[in-house]
């Protein structure tokens, strides 16, 4: 029973940088494991989305994993809430938030509440909301929620069961604004539109009492007495891999939001110790993980996060670095994984370091495996991949590609 390992290494692909005499990181980089499967099997270069188009994460990654996100994107909403280790059903609603500080009319004086927000306030602004403010919504309205602070003023809101995502923002997106009304932008949306309405009167009121605003006035800080909500979004249902390509998917991946959406598409997640999308990332432990993963499932996803993180910095040598350690990862795994395992490798969008952002630019992919076409190139860049056998694929093209050599594709046709 063949197998296949796809690795995703995250905001790759790069552009020429003038410090590495025009090479791009990857071509700079010593790999000598991803350039021998190149030159063993075969390349081309991968429209994500579409030529120029910039992508998120978490759009590229739908797209990789062969769901059209024009079609199937949820929202930002639904994504940070997975994102943030929220189990997320069908028709669950979620916004993203922001801790805020308003005045007494309600007029935001802080939209992030100071921005950096304490551990301890953290803990006391969710127990508030999560033991005070949703069961007694709870009561009134008979829906269920859930609140959860993320990263620093950020947080989301999910609402389950009965509940509907056509409602406004209560975020007025300025400073000096009133905190605005959700209003309900479709009929089936009173309630929810109700209900936010009293969520927001009634976490003024119980967030404005709480300690942690006591100790926040006498030091002289504004107080966190609102929490802003925007980007209402409904989780969708998703066809999981395993029926759409008759396959058994596991997932590693140290990013929250990307593991979400795994799990979100019925993918197994693997956790792996000290492997957590930082540039210490372990990706020996991962690419072993991904091995071992391979003797009870056929279809294998690995994410590297630093290519990207390091890119945003603009830190083109550590860049280098991180894809030679993975080159490093690759190589064990070759030894340890099944025989009949076929290995992809691509990017999820280019995160150019002399950019520092997403761009729209093409990223390279690579197929290798037992009976996979050799063509003429032997390394693994965004140039060389220009010359392969695969010429030029776009994202939701690559899940066919593998079921295609795994062979559990239904034929289309007779
Ligand atoms: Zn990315
Ligand atoms: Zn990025």
């Amino acid at each position: 029973m063949p197998r296949a390992l796809l690795v995703v290494l995250d905001g790759c692909a790069d552009r020429p940088v003038k410090e590495l005499g025009g090479k791009t990181p990857l071509e700079a980089a010593v790999k000598p494991t991803m350039d021998r499967l190149t030159s063993e099997g075969s390349c081309g270069l991968m429209d994500v989305i579409s030529p120029g188009i910039r992508p998120g994460s978490d759009v590229a990654h739908l797209a990789i994993f062969g769901y059209d996100p024009y079609k199937y994107y949820p929202g930002r909403g639904p994504l940070e809430a997975i994102g943030a280790g929220l189990r997320l059903n069908p028709g669950d609603v979620a916004f993203r938030a922001n801790v805020a500080t308003v005045n007494d009319d309600l007029v935001v004086v802080d939209r992030r509440g100071g921005r950096y927000i304490g551990a301890d306030e953290v803990k006391e602004i969710e127990e508030v909301i999560n033991n005070e403010v949703i069961p007694t919504l709870r009561a009134k309205y008979g829906i269920d929620a859930i609140y959860k602070q993320t990263v620093e003023h950020r947080g989301v809101l999910v609402l389950k069961g009965s509940v509907s995502p056509h409602v406004s923002d209560t975020d007025p997106h300025v400073v000096g604004a009133r905190v605005a009304e959700a209003k309900a932008l479709s009929e089936d949306a009173r309630v929810t539109a109700d209900y936010i309405n009293e969520f927001t009167r009634l976490v003024h009121e119980r967030l404005g009492k709480a300690r942690f605003n006591e100790i926040r006035r006498r030091e002289g800080k504004g107080p966190i007495n609102m929490v802003l909500l925007r980007g209402a979004g409904s989780m969708r249902v998703f066809e999981p891999l395993s029926s759409r390509y008759r396959i058994r998917p596991a997932i590693i991946a140290g990013v929250a939001l990307i593991r979400g959406i795994g799990v979100a598409l019925g993918m197994e997640p693997i956790n792996v110790e000290n492997y957590v999308g930082s540039k210490d990332d372990d990706f020996n432990a991962a690419f072993h993980a991904a091995a071992e993963a391979l003797r009870n499932h056929d279809f294998v996803f690995l994410h590297v996060k630093p290519t990207d993180s390091m890119s945003h910095d603009g830190d083109f040598r550590g860049k280098t670095m991180i894809i030679e350690r993975v080159d490093a990862g690759l190589r064990r795994f070759i030894e340890e994984a099944p025989g009949d395992t076929y290995i992809f490798i691509t990017c999820d969008h280019a995160t150019p370091v002399t950019v520092k952002e997403h761009t729209g630019d093409p990223v390279p992919f690579m197929a290798w495996g037992i009976d996979v076409m050799k063509d003429d190139v032997g390394r693994f860049s965004e140039r060389d991949c220009s010359r392969g056998f695969w010429n030029r694929i776009r994202g939701i093209d690559i899940m066919n590609i593998i079921a295609n050599y795994l062979g559990t594709l239904e034929k289309f046709g007779e």
